[in-house]
């Protein structure tokens, strides 16, 4: 690890200064590129993407039958995408700017199986690692009707191997719901930040639950550990994983299917801007991934993050990735975004997607409290804090000329223009919980 001079790299990089005094703050990255320039340094392209799009449909009539809830899209996880005409007028008086734009929403929030976006990522490099196993022991083909891993013989076999991975709670949920189903014994090492109901929800589907005084890194650090013992325990590693990017990619050519059905134009005079809420990267890193290779240089993604937890603005802007934390600058990674509570980026996601991703901000946690409560109110629709993280990027964005232009976004395409905000969890919190979501009280 390199030894680092925090008075120099304040120096170097001023906005530091925000960062660490926990204001909101705004940073486009100047130095974004083309896909076509950016993409050889992602080190995955189309056939990745593809590959992970059909191995999903390989498990599809098995998920159909494991979770009757994904009878309806016959085994596909997927997400609707929802105009919120409601909210727009209320981010138009909470913040005083009309929005040119149009507003929508992707409601990962309410992905069937685990309730967020990690249903993505997680639920697909569980089934990635099952397959490979089944098929070694040459008791699954490509060919096969998958539906047979509900068989006992299946169980059975799984059992003798285990997964470990480290949370902050959805993850968890996904891997441990998954891989609970398929038969595997598996071990959750939750971070402080983890929810009592996402732990009681995990052991009552048989999910050995590990909890851990420290933050995420640490729950990551044992779980890996634990896993180092076992030759037959796999971990699912959250920080540097490509089988979790790969599943959260599939994601752009889905959302491109959506936004044909729904006739809506992504093109040089339609630009469509994605806020996405970041924590450790993998998730919003191969949701912007696929993305991009659906929609080319017409989509613009942005991350957001807690003012407490700003790893990847920190990692990305000081070109320090994975070798910087955000308590190296003092900063305490306290945050009722448990979704986003992490102190220090993946060290794969920046240094693949940074010249693909536009722009960083961050945003209190009672600002987050704000609009998941302005959101229930105008449209009905409950998300957990970290969910509501993208909802004033469409305000930064409009706002930022310098931004606009160097885009070449003139006023009437940027009236073209689509805003989506992903929402990336909350279907599945308890109703009291969410009844003190909505008082803005962290119980
Ligand atoms: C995990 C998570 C994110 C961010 O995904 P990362 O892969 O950690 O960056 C965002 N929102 C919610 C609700 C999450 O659970």
């Amino acid at each position: 690890m390199t030894v680092l001079n925090i008075d120099k790299l304040i120096s170097n990089f001023p906005l530091l200064q925000q960062v660490i005094a926990l204001e909101e703050v705004v940073w486009f990255n100047p130095n974004v590129t083309t896909l076509e320039r950016g993409l050889p340094y992602v080190g995955l392209g189309e056939q990745d993407i593809h590959d992970a799009s059909l191995r999903l449909q390989r498990f599809a009539p098995y998920l159909a039958k494991a979770f009757p809830e994904t009878h309806v899209t016959n085994g596909i996880i997927e997400s609707e995408l929802i105009d919120i005409p409601a909210m727009k007028l209320a981010l138009e008086t909470h913040y005083q700017q009309p929005i040119k734009g149009r507003l929508m929403m992707k409601k990962d929030s309410h992905l069937p199986i685990s309730g967020s976006i990690k249903a993505r990522g997680g639920i697909y490099e569980v089934l990635t690692h099952a397959e490979k196993l089944a098929i070694e022991a040459g008791l699954l083909c490509e060919g096969d009707d998958y539906s047979k891993l509900l068989e006992p013989e299946f169980r059975n076999f799984f059992t003798q191997y285990s997964i470990a991975v480290g949370s902050t709670g959805n993850l968890g949920m996904s891997i441990g719901i998954m891989s609970a189903k398929l038969g595997f014994t598996v071990s959750v090492h939750m971070s402080a930040d983890a929810r009592a109901w996402k732990k009681s929800k995990l052991r009552e589907h048989g999910v050995n639950v590990v909890e851990y005084e420290e933050d995420y890194g640490v729950a990551v650090e044992q779980g890996r550990k634990e896993a180092e013992q076992d030759p037959r325990c796999f971990f699912i590693d959250d920080e540097n994983s490509q089988a979790l990017f790969l599943g959260y990619s599939v994601a752009g050519q889905r959302l491109k299917q959506q936004f044909e059905q729904q006739h809506i134009s992504v093109d040089k005079e339609h630009p469509l801007f994605v806020y996405l809420p970041c924590g450790v990267g993998g998730g919003p890193g191969g949701v912007a991934f696929g993305l991009k290779m659906a929609f080319g240089d017409h989509v613009h993604c942005i991350f957001a993050e807690p003012t407490h937890s700003p790893c990847m603005l920190l990692g990305v802007h000081s070109g320090l990735h994975d070798e910087i934390a955000v308590q190296d600058l003092g900063i305490d990674n306290l945050t009722a975004a448990d979704g986003l509570a992490v102190g220090r980026a993946s060290g794969f996601v920046g240094r693949a997607m940074e010249r693909l991703l536009d722009g960083y901000y961050t945003l209190t946690d009672e600002h987050m409290y704000q609009l998941l409560s302005e959101l229930n109110q105008a449209e009905g629709i409950q998300l957990e804090p970290s969910a509501l993280a993208g909802m004033p990027g469409v305000i930064h964005v409009e706002q930022n000329s310098e931004y606009l232009a160097r885009l070449q976004i003139d006023e009437s395409t940027l009236a073209n223009a689509t805003h989506l905000v992903w929402a990336t969890g909350g279907g599945m919190v308890p109703k009291e919980e969410m009844a003190a979501y909505l008082e803005k009280l962290s119980v």
